[in-house]
């Protein structure tokens, strides 16, 4: 079984052996890591998304625990909104961190679900398939998820492009989105060592089209940064890395170590149903 469709012609794909296929013969070969590149063909999917460099610095900063409290606290969220069988997308998932470990906490409980992760790097799915986690990854663009309608339980979006219509088509009725945003003090002292006149991130408004808000959790602590790379990395992993001058370029160079606040909500809406 897989909610995967064939993003040639939209038929259902099916695994056979090592490949995907649909009802007219369209193949896509899983990599060897075991990603799905469901990409059109037009889209070699290196132009977008993260690069090698980033996606490295990214793992390392993530799996030295950094956001460990943000990824407990969606764990805990997503078995609390889904039980057997559920099934689970992270839309936009990077390298993984986050969809193996939600994987991992209901392998854990022996609570069977599906659990699939997209997102437009080829680079990034084939780190996340190399964790072997039983998770099914594709290369596909979160504004074309080439994944059945009305398929999913839950959706995940971790700080990914948002995308109001393929996002509310991929959900069931009734379907839970979990999104993960940045809050107000997130990295605020590190914003403030290096800008000389930094802003707080914009809170906006809750309500989207076609879900019902149904809640919002904060998570809040402070990071201790003891290394100049581990301060990078993170850098690397925020929007201002790439609107940041030469000044600002050699204060994070010159920053030591770092004590900072992580701000995140994570946000809960409900798919409303349509007439
Ligand atoms: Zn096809």
């Amino acid at each position: 079984m897989s909610i995967f469709i064939c993003p040639v012609c939209g038929g259902k794909l099916e695994i056979s052996g090592k490949s995907y296929i649909c009802q007219n013969r369209h193949t896509f070969d899983m990599a060897k890591s075991g990603y799905v590149n469901l990409l059109p063909t037009n889209n070699s999917g290196s132009v977008h998304g993260d690069n090698k460099f980033m996606l490295r610095a990214r793992r390392e900063f993530l799996e030295k625990g950094f956001y460990k409290p943000l990824c407990d606290g969606v764990c805990k969220m997503v078995s609390k909104y889904c039980g057997e069988n559920a099934v689970i997308l992270d839309a936009g998932c990077g390298e993984g961190y986050y969809t193996t470990a939600v994987k991992a906490s209901f392998d854990k409980s022996n609570i069977a679900v599906e659990m699939y992760g997209i997102d437009i790097s080829k680079d990034a799915v084939d780190m996340a398939s190399k964790r072997k986690s039983g998770v099914n990854f594709a290369a596909a663009s979160v504004f074309h998820i080439p994944v059945l309608s009305e398929s999913c339980d839950i959706l995940l979006t971790m700080f990914a492009p948002y995308c109001c219509e393929e996002y509310g088509r991929v959900l069931k009725n009734g379907g839970i989105m979990i999104m993960a945003i940045p809050s107000e003090n997130h990295l605020w002292e590190l914003k403030s060592k290096i800008y000389d006149t930094p802003y707080k991130n914009e809170v906006k408004d809750y309500q989207l089209e076609g879900f019902e808000f149904s809640g919002v959790e904060k998570i809040s602590y402070t990071m201790n940064i003891p290394e100049n790379s581990d301060i990078l990395s993170l850098f690397s992993m925020t929007p201002y890395y790439y609107k940041t001058g030469k000044i600002e370029k050699e204060r994070l160079n010159e920053l030591k170590n770092l004590e900072t606040q992580a701000d995140f909500e994570l946000l809960i809406y409900k798919k409303l149903a349509k007439d």
